[in-house]
């Protein structure tokens, strides 16, 4: 069902408009949860080298290839160029061992992580100073990352190639030297941090975009304050218009808030690695919001980003961190 919703892509190259979230999913339950969510109908995973559970995910996929169970063709798999790595010489051999680490031959699409690169240490992570602080790389410049990333096509490498975290100076940038334009634009986006203008331009300009932590990441709260950052997150789940238009599908409110992002033409990778909320996400194609609900849930914006990337202490020293 749900697989068979998809959104085509500036490449040419169709990608389901739901995906499943492992960021924050460690290998002992990222593994399952790949299981429940193929068996339930996803088809398409986003990960990271940054999530460090590419090898566990690469198991799942490979049993579910190696069964027949799934084609490769069915199957949308996104991944991403880390901070560390953000420079074009460093692009390809980046990639390739993302690909070794899931055992697939080529992405569905790759991603430049963030417009921000850090200076990388001996064993490829980044770099940090005395004071725990990233060293930024102020020689990489996203415009040539950009065209090491364009050569990954016709290698075969990546079927489409595209940028997360991307505002629309920086995307401006990279369409201005781009032979091939980024296919989408990964970014944060619910309720509480809509983004219009920048959806609205890449709408435009023919980039679609991927809404990452649509739930509002209620994990974070925990990692934050493992990392000592203490920042209260809003509960999505808790608005009393979000509460109101679920009870009023008979839904949850997590599937509203998904609902809302699918409806307004955008591709949504909630995370779960519990069976039951894995299978919840996905079953949002069955009922559809109002005019009026969909419009009141465009009034809630409150631009508050939750992801702010301040886990990368000394990330705001960059110029291209614009968060
Ligand atoms: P999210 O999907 O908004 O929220 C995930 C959190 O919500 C988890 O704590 C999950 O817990 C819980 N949850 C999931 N479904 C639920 C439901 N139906 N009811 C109640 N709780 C539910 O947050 P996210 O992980 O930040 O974002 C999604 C994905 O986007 C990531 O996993 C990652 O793949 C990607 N991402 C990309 C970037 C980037 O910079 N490009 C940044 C952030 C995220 P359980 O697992 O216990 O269900």
């Amino acid at each position: 069902m749900a697989s068979n919703q998809y959104l085509t892509l500036n490449s040419g190259h169709k990608m389901p408009i739901i995906g499943l979230g492992t960021w924050q999913a460690p290998d002992t339950e990222v593994e399952a949860a790949i299981d429940v969510a193929l068996e339930a109908g996803y088809r398409h995973i986003d990960t990271a080298p940054l999530y460090l559970n590419e090898k566990a995910i690469g198991r799942a996929l490979k049993r579910w290839l190696d069964s027949g169970k799934v084609k490769r063709e069915e199957l949308f798999i996104v991944t991403k160029l880390p901070t560390a790595a953000n420079r074009a010489r460093d692009v390809e051999a980046t990639l390739k061992k993302s690909l070794a680490d899931l055992q697939l031959d080529y992405v569905d699409i790759y991603l430049i992580h963030s417009p921000v690169t850090a200076v990388a240490n001996e064993d490829g992570g980044v770099k940090y100073d005395a004071d725990g602080l990233m060293v930024p790389d102020l020689e990489a410049d996203i415009t040539t990352t950009w065209t090491a990333m364009e050569k990954l096509v016709p290698s075969g490498l990546a079927k489409s190639i595209g940028v997360s975290n991307f505002d629309q100076d920086q995307l401006e940038r990279v369409l201005k030297v781009a032979k091939i334009p980024p296919a989408t634009n990964q970014i944060e986006h619910h309720v509480y941090l809509q983004q219009r203008d920048l959806v609205n331009f890449c709408k435009a300009n023919g980039i679609v975009i991927t809404a990452y932590s649509p739930l509002g990441s209620k994990g974070l709260n925990k990692l934050n304050a493992s990392a000592g950052i203490n920042r209260e997150l809003p509960d999505l789940f808790d608005i009393p218009e979000v509460k109101e238009i679920a009870a009023a599908h008979g839904k949850t409110p997590a599937q509203v808030l998904l609902r809302w992002i699918v409806e307004n033409g955008i591709v949504i990778i909630p995370k779960s690695t519990n069976p039951e909320r894995v299978k919840q996400n996905l079953n949002v194609f069955d009922f559809k919001l109002t005019a009026e609900e969909i419009a009141k849930l465009s009034t809630l914006d409150q631009n508050f980003r939750v992801c702010d990337w301040s886990l990368l202490r000394g990330v705001e020293r960059h110029p291209e961190y614009h968060f």
